[in-house]
């Protein structure tokens, strides 16, 4: 997803847009423990007996959209294998929508709805490993809600419709019903979205076919032929102008309105040399079939899934700000950036739940550094990511309770990409550090993981118990301390870790910039020989996210 903004800067942002998605301000950022989970957020965020019973296979998701009256009606084929026998499963939609009828081939399913859950009822048990197929009928006027919106029905400036949406966090079912959780994960998706005819939409996937409905409307069929989050389904309906180009035989194609043809043209030729860098360390994008699109909204940005949308005003940096205030991100267009590194980060290894969100903003975060080393030097890069530590507040882990729907602050982008800056210079070898990240998105390729994966990932790969380093950064608020004394009589420095984590381990660099000594600290003393001087001993603090304490 796209980042908070002071709100500050989104007043200003209002002067800039002529169309915005609902203002909005960023969430408190509590020092405080968090209060005790929703009845709506265990309902959301809890991977249950009935969510756990059964396995997406595929959605079809045939919608008709009318902009005048922002009304939505349709319906979801929901396919599905059982992996027990039982006779109820949880899906979900938001209370204000309504549920028309839920069919079972003929039959007429009871359901019963507890805030934005439905639990579905069939009449008999069905049975394990059974595929099971229901059609989930609904209509509404749905409501624009949370940081992005959810779904909004806007005008562009020229006073055309323009309708999308953007629910991460908020959750698909604002717009239409699913299993609204991030473990499971259709196969594939059909997405028909029927428009009045002078729009056009652009969601995900391949347009299948575009059908004259006779009525005034047209029907898009889109075919989404690999495993998708619901928040990255998507709608972008307007009046888009489209062009298109091509990198080997991956399709890239950009949509934006019809004024801002030539910006875009402008702009959107950074998206070529991002595939190539990010292709040449992440592996092959990994939509292929789908191909690769660049869409104008309203808002900033979202990481839509092969349709990854774009409202960074076709300017550098992010919404014409430079971003880490260290001169390195007016050189590239941020949302681009980071929006399609989730590509990798976030839509093909997807964190299962939440509190491991890490997994999509920590490493898409990450990604923009590599970008950053791959087109215009480590030096840039290693400044780039040090930008980021004014963002970072160590007020709580990075990582959140499980299950109950919690969001992670936004130290998961931040430190995130610290954290994994820091683990590269534990590994301290960049031909390692390169296959490592390489192995990362081969291994979890579409699957859906925790940090336990990850973790075990590292330290498989590197033969290191790399868990205290995880542990501390992601489970705990503080980032470790190198305790220092100089013993200036003996020519001696004696060090250890103050961290929270008891068993923590990290090798670090010290010394002088020129003549970096590597030394192993643990939570013990140690001492070191050296005849540098207090005042001159140097820590590689930009190497490592640390803090140091000098006695
Ligand atoms: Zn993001």
């Amino acid at each position: 997803m796209r980042l908070k903004l002071s709100s500050q800067l989104i007043r200003l942002s209002l002067v800039f847009l002529a169309v915005v998605a609902t203002a909005k301000t960023p969430p408190q950022q509590s020092t405080s423990a968090p209060s005790a989970p929703s009845r709506a957020d265990i309902l959301r965020g809890e991977y249950g007996p009935w969510r756990a019973n059964n396995d997406l296979l595929s959605y079809d998701l045939d919608i008709r959209v009318d902009p005048e009256k922002k009304f939505i009606s349709g319906k979801n084929t929901i396919r599905f294998k059982m992996l027990k026998d039982d006779t109820r499963i949880q899906l979900d939609l938001f209370a204000n929508l309504n549920v028309d009828k839920i069919l079972f081939g003929s039959t007429e399913l009871k359901y019963t709805r507890e805030l934005g859950t439905v639990f579905v009822d069939f009449p008999a048990p069905l049975k394990k490993n059974s595929a099971q197929s229901i059609e989930f009928h609904y209509s509404g006027f749905p409501q624009e809600t949370g940081r992005f919106g959810g779904i909004s029905f806007r005008k562009d400036p020229a006073g055309r419709h323009w309708i999308t949406t953007a629910c991460q966090g908020v959750g698909a079912s604002v717009w239409w019903p699913n299993k609204d959780q991030q473990q499971d994960e259709v196969e594939n998706m059909r997405l028909r979205v029927a428009i009045p005819s002078a729009l056009t939409d652009v969601s995900n996937g391949r347009l299948a076919g575009k059908t004259d409905l006779g009525d005034g409307y047209t029907r898009y069929d889109w075919a989404i032929s690999y495993p998708i989050n619901n928040y990255c389904v998507s709608l972008n309906i307007g009046h888009y102008e489209h062009f298109s180009d091509k990198l080997g035989d991956l399709t890239m194609d950009f949509y934006c309105l019809p004024e801002n043809l030539e910006k875009a043209k402008r702009q959107f030729a950074q998206a070529k040399p991002m595939m190539e860098a990010f292709q040449q360390y992440f592996g092959e994008y990994p939509f292929k079939r789908d191909g690769y699109k660049l869409i104008e909204v309203p808002y900033s940005g979202m990481e839509h899934q092969s349709a990854v949308t774009y409202g960074n005003r076709f300017a550098n940096g992010y919404l014409e700000r430079d971003w880490t205030g260290v001169g390195v991100s007016l050189k590239f267009d941020f949302i681009i950036i980071h929006e399609s590194a989730h590509e990798w980060f976030g839509n093909s290894v997807t964190g299962s739940d939440i509190s491991d969100m890490w997994i999509q903003e920590g490493w898409a975060t990450y990604a923009e550094c590599v970008y950053v080393e791959a087109l215009f030097g480590k030096e840039d890069a290693l400044k780039y990511v040090n930008g980021y530590k004014s963002k970072v507040k160590n007020q709580q882990p990075i990582i959140t309770t499980r299950g109950v729907n919690q969001t992670p602050s936004q130290d998961q982008y931040f430190k995130g990409a610290l954290f994994l800056n820091t683990l590269r210079s534990v590994i301290d070898n960049d031909g390692q550090w390169r296959r490592l990240l390489r192995a990362y998105c081969d291994r979890f390729k579409y699957n859906n993981i925790m940090t336990e994966d990850v973790v075990a990932f590292f330290n498989q790969q590197t033969g290191k118990n790399l868990t205290p380093i995880f542990d501390q950064y992601l489970r705990r608020a503080a980032i470790p301390a190198l305790e220092l004394r100089f013993q200036e009589s003996d020519g001696g420095v004696s060090y250890r870790w103050k961290t929270d984590v008891k068993d923590f381990a990290m090798p670090v660099k010290v010394g002088r910039k020129t003549d970096w000594r590597i030394i192993q600290p643990t939570t013990e003393w140690k001492t070191l020989k050296t005849d540098v001087k207090k005042e001159d001993f140097e820590v590689a603090t930009d190497l490592y996210y640390i803090d140091v304490i000098k006695n």
